[in-house]
């Protein structure tokens, strides 16, 4: 349970409509990324470990993870793992597993 409390704070996940929104952003914006390695725009959230689990999700998990190419997209508990302002979807709230603390 090491790093519950904090992972609470990454939520609440956005509802179905504005996460399907996000996932086609984020793999519009990887598809730019792999095209134009000089992109740097979502470079730092590009990660094949998931943050809440932080493990690297395996087929047999689908449905668990939402994954992109070798990048997680959404985490297995809902968090979205690409900033979503950095591939141009709005939000009220979101916290950067980046500075979160380590575990
Ligand atoms: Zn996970």
């Amino acid at each position: 349970m090491t790093g519950w409390r904090w992972r609470q704070s990454w939520r609440p996940a956005g509802t179905r409509e504005e996460t399907a929104l996000y996932i086609d952003a984020a793999c519009e914006a990887i598809d730019r990324a792999l095209d134009d390695r000089t992109d740097r725009t979502i470079t730092r959230w590009l990660t094949p470990v998931c943050p809440e689990c932080g493990r690297m999700p395996v087929e047999t998990e689908a449905g668990t993870h939402v994954t992109y190419g070798d990048f997680v997209v959404v985490g297995c508990e809902g968090y979205w793992v690409i900033s979503p302002a950095a591939v141009g979807i709005e939000r009220p709230r979101w916290d950067d597993w980046r500075s979160a603390p380590a575990r």
